[in-house]
């Protein structure tokens, strides 16, 4: 799964301890059977229920009102226990019609989501569960003309009675009983298309053995698409219709899919495992991917490209249809065994994709894009008290929404490149085959792949493993100069946990004096790894190489070297790595923001990479509004905006300009700067030299240099209104007002109206809108309410928002219950972010205080969010 934008729970102790269990034991019987799948429950039925099968009927209604009446037949083997099985079926009572158990009819009564069937009814080996229900919706996603599964990471259960835990795969044969002017996909290929009465009843053949939260399926009214390309049959569903846009992108998507899949057999040795390969494309779509085998569910835009595509935007999609593919064998062949493992199918889809896109792009940077895309990401949460090791606990599954975050995301595939350096390449590769083979269609834990790589590398693994993936934190390392017979520099490395704790790795190191330069390997902490120079270092960087991890501090001479130099450095990776050092030095007291912010203005003219401008773009505007006061705010905003106006006006390419305006219109704070941002917003359009056309933003097109202004889309101006509204700019009430008149796309409207109360100068407004978000009701659209709450708690207004921060912290918890998995964090970042006083930190402390048993996953979310309150 891809997020295409991005946790944790810690368990009571007793339920591990009870993991441990012998199956004939008995059980606490209130874990046993308490809501969600806990370990405990998962351990037993894993040790118990074997040979799973699924058949599978639905009854699909054209629209999205009339219930999905379904029956389902499980048959499986019994081991020895003496518990009730349990059966997960998370649905309102009335769903379920009718339990029968090897043909005696049972009790319909669901217990915390379960359906409950007395020992006593089942035999020691054969078995079969006959049920009768309606579906849940919260998982189908109905639309008018289709629906779409989407069952990942414990939803199977809310839409059919399954074990729903990624160790007991199952084998699923599926029908489904569709309109007539309907198609369907599903993980098999269609054995049969019955049609009567204007309705279609499809059969799918039986699926390999596949955990339940892969299993899939699309229904409506789709388009199919299929393709052979050199004897690998492709199908496609879609729902384009708009002239043209088909024909420029399936050949591509399909040739991106083949060359993936082949790259993959010969890479694990083990040919494509399931027994078709298609792939649906969905418009409105959770994730930018989803794997289900034999039918890879994508948003529909990750794919179908507007014409002329940037270079970012095909190398995505050759990236996203490489991470999917990929996850065929890492998590649908080989699936983790508990979903705290998670984050090991995630990181090999990601260090496949990047092997198998990359080479094709050579004209990007790879890995100045990686540096730049993972450690500033990893780094906000790893510096927090709130952060978590890459393996977190899961004591129950209905909480493995927590464990995505940024620890998974961004700083697991950082380690797994130095588990590359470590092990090498090739030995990776053989392990990795090794893995795949042994735990075909089972399932294998994180702990199994470490003893196979440690035999294939001949290297030990455990303590690196221990430290990089079974701890949290990360090193501080600071330089230590000692001056005997010219100077000695070696590394000391503190843990900011307080504990005495060593994170194996080798930096590579650069000591720059008056009149030489000096590169060397080193191991911090190790007392014979330094560098010597005779004379003075005026600049020591910790590694060179973009591959270390950890807090960098600069010592005084280097702290100033840089703030004088930085800009004169060449090398984009360098600069890039010296940019994120100087951020995380900033974060720790080393740099003042006001030389960061000196540094980086005369960075910003002179820079010309792409990806480092926007990332420094991006920081600078945090330090900006972040870190520096009022006071030096306005001592810098006349020639800081004149700076960004002076770049704005030469961009020669529209994206530029774009990305140009985009800095301006945040930072600016005078009266003629205002004045200006008005002035933009009554034209719609951006000053500049040279005539560009087009509207499209996220880079140049060719064959965009059509004469005519840069018009600024409908997003940009309504921002742009907002923003001068939020800034107490006279006159924004009307700009407001005439916006709304300008506005053509009904749903930017909507949203624009959901948005204004929050950058409204009449609190009793601002009050109501906030109060309108204990509706979760009002909450449905998440990305509307985070925006929102941008402007609610942005820095310029952080004080008069203050009186929000507690009511949104007590809201946390409902928030998970009724949100995607992403939002409680997000919530909480958009509420904390924009605030530095004391009062805020108060109320976050207190707050934490008050709730001693506050649930531990939420607990560290707040504390990765508030992190910059405590220091
Ligand atoms: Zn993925």
């Amino acid at each position: 799964m891809k997020s295409g934008s991005p946790l944790l729970l810690l368990l009571p102790v007793m339920i591990l301890a009870a993991t441990a269990l012998p199956a004939c034991k008995k059980v606490d019987r209130s874990d046993y059977i308490a809501d969600g799948v806990s370990k405990l429950l998962a351990t037993y039925r894993f040790e118990t229920v074997s040979d799973v099968k699924y058949n599978l009927t639905f009854k699909i209604d054209e629209g999205k009102d009339s219930p999905v009446e379904g029956t389902a037949v499980i048959e499986f083997s019994l081991g020895a226990g003496r518990e009730p099985l349990v059966i997960d079926f998370r649905v309102p009572e009335d769903n379920l019609r009718t339990v029968s158990v090897n043909g005696r009819s049972a009790a319909a009564a669901l217990t915390n989501g379960h359906i409950i069937v007395d020992r006593r009814l089942l035999s020691r080996r054969y078995n079969r569960v006959e049920i009768g229900f309606r579906a849940g919706d919260l998982s189908l996603n109905r639309n008018d003309e289709y629906l779409y599964t989407l069952f990942v990471p414990d939803r199977a259960s809310t839409a059919f009675p399954c074990f729903d835990q990624p160790d007991i795969k199952g084998r699923f044969t599926l029908a489904l009983d569709i309109p007539a002017g309907y198609r369907a996909m599903s993980n098999n290929p269609i054995v049969s298309a019955d049609t009567a009465d204007s309705r279609v009843m499809l059969r799918f053949s039986e699926t390999r053995p596949i955990s339940t939260y892969l299993f899939a399926f699309a229904a409506g009214k789709f388009e199919l698409v299929e393709k052979e390309v050199e004897g690998v049959k492709m199908e496609m569903l879609h729902r384009e219709t708009r002239a043209g846009y088909l024909d420029n992108n399936a050949e591509e998507i399909f040739r991106l899919h083949y060359s993936a899949l082949k790259w993959l057999e010969e890479y694990t040795q083990i040919p494509y495992p399931f027994d078709k390969f298609g792939f649906v494309l969905l418009p409105p779509f959770q994730y930018s991917g989803m794997e289900h085998p034999g039918s890879i569910f994508y948003r529909f835009s990750s794919l179908i490209l507007e014409a002329s595509p940037t270079l970012n935007e095909r190398l995505s999609r050759a990236s996203l249809i490489a991470h999917e593919t990929s996850h065929i064998w890492f998590g649908d062949l080989v699936t983790m065994k508990w979903f705290d493992d998670v984050w090991l199918k995630e990181v090999f889809a990601g260090y496949m994709s990047d092997k198998i896109a990359g080479p094709d792009f050579p004209d990007v940077n790879h890995d100045l894009k990686f540096l730049l895309s993972r450690y500033p990401a990893a780094y906000d949460v790893d510096r927090t008290r709130g952060t978590n090791p890459v393996i977190q606990e899961l004591g129950n599954m209905k909480d493995a929404g927590s464990l995505y975050g940024g620890i998974i995301y961004n700083k697991a595939p950082i380690v797994m490149r130095q588990l590359e350096q470590i092990t090498g390449e090739e030995n990776l590769m053989k392990g990795l085959q090794v893995y795949l083979k042994k735990y075909s269609w089972g399932n294998a834990r994180w702990d199994d792949l470490v003893s196979i790589l440690e035999e294939s590398s001949g290297k030990p693994l455990s303590e690196w493993s221990r430290m990089w993936i079974k701890e949290a934190g990360m090193p501080v390392i600071t330089p230590v100069i000692s001056e005997t017979d010219g100077f000695r520099i070696s590394f000391r490395e503190d843990d900011p946990a307080g504990t005495i704790r060593h994170w194996p790795q080798t930096l590579r190191t650069m000591v720059i004096t008056a009149n030489d330069t000096v590169t060397a390997d080193l191991e911090p902490a190790e007392r014979d790894s330094y560098i010597t120079t005779a004379e003075r270092p005026l600049c020591i960087i910790p590694d060179i190489s973009g591959r270390a991890y950890g807090t960098f501090l600069f010592d005084s001479l280097t702290a100033k070297y840089l703030a004088e130099h930085l800009p004169d450095i060449q090398d984009p990776l360098l600069k890039g790595i010296l940019w994120i050092n100087m951020y995380e030095n900033l974060v720790n007291g080393v740099i003042r923001p006001a030389d960061f912010h000196a540094t980086a203005s005369r960075d910003l003219q002179v820079i010309t990479d792409l990806q480092l401008r926007n990332y420094l773009s991006g920081r600078f505007s945090a330090v900006w509004w972040n870190w520096l006061s009022a006071e030096e705010r306005a001592a810098r905003a006349v020639e800081t905006e004149a700076i960004l106006r002076g770049k704005m006006a030469s961009a020669e390419n529209p994206a530029e300009k774009r990305s140009w305006f985009g800095t301006l219109s945040s930072l600016t704070v005078t009266q003629s700067g205002l004045d200006y941002l008005a002035s933009l917003w009554k034209s719609g359009t951006l000053p500049g030299g040279t005539l560009q056309g087009g509207n499209i933003q996220g880079g140049a097109r060719p064959g965009e240099n059509l004469p005519g202004p840069v018009r600024l889309s409908e997003d940009e101006l309504c921002t742009l209104a907002l923003t001068l509204a939020l800034k107490g700019y006279t006159g924004a009430d009307r700009i407001i007002a005439d916006q709304r008149k300008r506005i053509e796309n009904k749903e930017r409207l909507e949203r624009f109206d959901f948005v204004t109360p929050a950058v409204s100068a009449d609190a009793a407004v601002r009050d109501a809108f906030f109060e309108s978000l204990r509706d979760p009701a009002n909450r449905e659209r998440e990305p509307w309410v985070l925006e929102a709450l941008g402007y609610l708690h942005h820095p310029m207004v952080a004080e008069r928002s203050e009186k929000y921060i507690l009511p949104s912290l007590e809201m946390l918890e409902e928030i998970k219950s009724t949100g995607d998995i992403f939002f409680p964090e997000r919530w909480i970042s958009a509420t904390l972010e924009g605030h530095r006083s004391a009062e805020a930190r108060a109320t976050v402390e207190k707050f934490l205080d008050d709730n001693p048993d506050y649930p531990a996953d939420l607990k560290l979310k707040i504390l990765q969010a508030a992190d910059h309150l405590f220091r």
